[in-house]
């Protein structure tokens, strides 16, 4: 994996500096107060003024020159097959693009779009653990992808579960793309996941594709999987007082996606927030998908949510950051000492209506990225899918 000017792992210091708005991904505190961040093989060491830390004997420096810089985006939602192959729209590349829409992390909810997909038991075991297998090692463009989800099928049984776990795997794929459709098969096979350490989503609303069938809250409720995949449907939603139902009789998480109703998909966001648990929330693309591939869909989704919904871009911006990674137990997402060192650098788009970055998404405008680092390694400068920002970020060293 070749990067910019040659750097390929993450050994090091990388200081960003010149920071003009730092975004945590936190809800407690979405805006930190700092113009600096250290990284010291790839976690983040450090978070402060420039002149009060330790900026000696970086061997990279990045300065953001005044503009945003954001924990990673990650997409709690996507399809992936195999390397940055899709075959559902038979575009290569599609991962690469999602980096240049800032998203550093994925999260396969099945890699259900395999042509001559195995449904038999053990067929569907091994796609898994080589999907989990093959994205672990290979990161087409840096953008770590947590894939290797098995679509629950008839006839699985504790012990499969166990193997799963055993060899490596740590998600479901969306309960109900497969055989599995009634509440009571897929609550015990999402026990039996859990029990062993595997995170579960479910399909909510119409079916996506023929052959797939509707899940209802009824089903979504009585499954009780750990994510309540694509609340506001995928695409088809379901009817918003189903939609409440989900949010104020459980706990789990309200996944909102870019290929999803998006009238549902405020709604489900309102009424969360109504609920006062807006840390449930999390956003993904739900592609690639019959609505294609979308390398910005995680920005359209947060200027969508912001600027519709109403709610401050800081927090939308949480929503797609440190919730996701909370929910999914992952080291990234917060600007915070000790986690992975991911960020997107942005600014607002030449000629946008809001003065600033925050004001532009508020007016439902997509930002402009100019930098996005994994684990502190520079993957990509100005982004070639977003409108171009007013004020690039530089590397200095
Ligand atoms: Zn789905």
């Amino acid at each position: 994996m070749e990067s910019f000017q040659g750097q390929t792992n993450s050994q090091g210091k990388l200081v960003v500096r010149g920071i003009g708005l730092l975004l945590s991904g936190d809800l407690a505190q979405p805006i930190l107060d700092a113009d600096t961040i250290i990284v010291v093989d790839g976690v983040i060491a450090d978070i402060g003024r420039y002149s009060e830390l330790n900026t000696e004997n970086a061997d990279r420096v990045v300065n953001a020159n005044g503009t945003c810089v954001a924990p990673g985006l990650i997409d709690s939602h996507v399809h992936p097959v195999v390397g940055d192959w899709t075959p559902r729209q038979n575009q290569t590349g599609w991962i690469d693009s999602y980096l240049n829409g800032g998203v550093t992390t994925m999260i396969s909810a099945g890699e259900v779009h395999l042509p001559g997909r195995p449904k038999d038991i053990v067929g569907l075991k091994a796609m898994a653990i080589t999907a989990q297998r093959s994205f672990s090692i290979h990161r087409p463009g840096g953008v770590k992808v947590h894939a290797g989800a098995p679509i629950l099928e008839q006839g699985m049984e504790e012990h499969d579960f166990k193997e799963l776990a055993d060899a490596g795997v740590k998600l479901l794929g969306e309960v109900g793309l497969g055989g599995v459709k009634s509440g009571a098969e897929a609550k015990q096979m999402v026990a039996w996941a859990r029990k062993y350490g595997i995170q579960s989503t479910i399909h909510t609303g119409g079916p996506s594709i023929p052959g797939s069938s509707l899940i209802d809250a009824d089903v979504v409720l009585e499954a009780d999987a750990d994510v309540i995949g694509h609340i506001n449907g995928g695409p088809t939603a379901l009817p918003i007082d189903q939609i409440r139902c989900l949010c104020e009789s459980c706990t789990r998480a309200v996944e909102i996606v870019h290929n999803g109703n998006e009238v549902a998909g405020l709604y489900a966001m309102r009424t969360t927030i109504e609920l006062d648990q807006a840390e449930r929330i999390s956003l993904g693309t739900d592609s690639p998908a019959g609505s294609g591939v979308q390398p910005l869909g995680i920005l359209r989704l947060i200027a969508m949510l912001s600027s519709m919904g109403n709610v401050a871009p800081e927090t939308v911006f949480c929503f797609a950051t440190g919730n996701t990674a909370r929910i999914r137990e992952l080291n990234c997402g917060l600007i915070e000492i000790g986690r992975v060192g991911d960020f997107v650098i942005m600014d607002r788009a030449q000629h946008s209506a809001g003065d600033t970055l925050l004001d532009s998404v508020a007016l439902g405008d997509l930002p402009g990225i100019s930098m996005v680092i994994i684990d502190g390694v520079v993957r990509c400068r100005r982004s070639r899918n977003t409108p171009p920002a007013e004020t690039l970020a530089s590397l200095e060293i």
